[in-house]
């Protein structure tokens, strides 16, 4: 039960996700071809290979080679503009990436998966907070991939007894210790107001302020990785009971403006802001009913003040390794 594959563990949320799998008594194997992961932010306890979903050989060998209880998948691509200019790309990595890997899976007999999906899955919200319940209408083709694997795990576990749960993630924030958020190209607000506040770009763009919201900037639901993490293992233990989505936020929304100003005062300096206009296909709300994660998985929420979010992010960036 305890010999699980992380593949894309070597990303952001996969490799604090393997961090605390291992820190509570889990074997981690972490697959991940690299191409947006770190080496640097695996565990040194995992061990890793260097492999890509496209590759079924390389898929086979590590199922046949390593004893694998279950799956924690993160590895996708996941640029939303890139996903419109690009779709290919996108439909080719992440879906037919993860029926390679559903159907090496079930070659071996292993029938656990945990999934990283997304509220972007959603589309527009038709109402906040968005639950489970809430219409899927994904409006790029970065959700589209998340929802179809959804729908296939539905039909794979009717079929052949999969046992899933996709974790529909709202917006990751934070650091665990020496892991934390590090993209090429950078193109998240957290990441961007810190490079700001510190002088390495010459400000933050903020997308948007006549948003039909109290500070007229967007508002989104930022939840750290540690309690992502946590998630994942409760997830993971409780398949077998539960097939199905699970939201992970804390039901809490910040806007931008809010993230500035909390980026500040842990910073004590001032972020040089720049208004720009809004991007595509941002909703102005998105922010997480969580009940079903708290009474399914007893899900507890240790970060729920955005500070002390920002604070983990803040002590990362000042001494990032990657
Ligand atoms: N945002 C912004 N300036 C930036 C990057 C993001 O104003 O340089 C805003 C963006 O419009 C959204 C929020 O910050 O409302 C969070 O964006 P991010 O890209 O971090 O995550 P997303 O919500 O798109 O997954």
């Amino acid at each position: 039960m305890k010999n699980i594959l992380i593949f894309g563990g070597a990303g952001y949320i996969g490799s604090c996700a393997t961090k605390h799998f291992l820190d509570n008594g889990y074997n981690c194997i972490v697959a991940d071809n690299l191409i947006y992961g770190h080496k640097e932010a695996v565990d040194m306890r995992a061990k890793f290979i260097h492999a890509d979903l496209l590759d079924l050989n390389s898929l086979k060998d590590i199922f046949k080679n390593n004893k694998i209880d279950g799956v924690v998948h993160f590895a996708a691509f996941a640029y939303v503009g890139e996903s419109v200019a690009n779709p290919q790309k996108y439909y080719q990595n992440n879906v037919v990436g993860t029926i390679n890997l559903l159907n090496t899976m079930l070659d071996f007999d292993v029938k656990k998966i945990i999934f990283s999906s997304t509220c972007a899955t959603y589309g527009e919200p038709q109402y906040t907070p968005i639950n489970e319940q809430h219409p899927q209408n994904p409006i790029n083709a970065y959700g589209r991939t998340k929802l179809m694997i959804e729908q296939i795990f539905s039909d794979y576990e009717k079929a052949y007894g999969l046992q899933h749960i996709s974790l529909r993630y709202f917006n990751a924030a934070g650091a665990m210790g020496n892991i934390g958020e590090s993209h090429e190209p950078e193109t998240h607000l957290i990441p961007l107001v810190l490079k700001a506040i510190k002088g390495d770009i010459e400000y933050i763009s903020i997308f948007g302020n006549d948003y039909d919201t109290p500070d007229r900037t967007c508002i989104r639901d930022y939840i750290h990785i540690e309690d992502l993490a946590n998630a994942h293992r409760l997830a993971y233990e409780k398949l077998g009971d539960y097939n199905g989505c699970i939201n992970l936020g804390t039901g809490i929304g910040t806007s931008v403006k809010e993230i500035i100003k909390a980026a500040e005062l842990v910073s004590g300096k001032k972020c040089p802001i720049k208004y720009a206009p809004r991007r595509a296909g941002d909703p102005a709300r998105l922010f997480a009913d969580n009940q079903k994660a708290k009474k399914i998985l007893g899900w507890e929420i240790k970060y729920s003040d955005i500070k002390d979010i920002l604070q983990t992010a803040w002590e990362w960036e000042n001494n990032r390794r990657y």
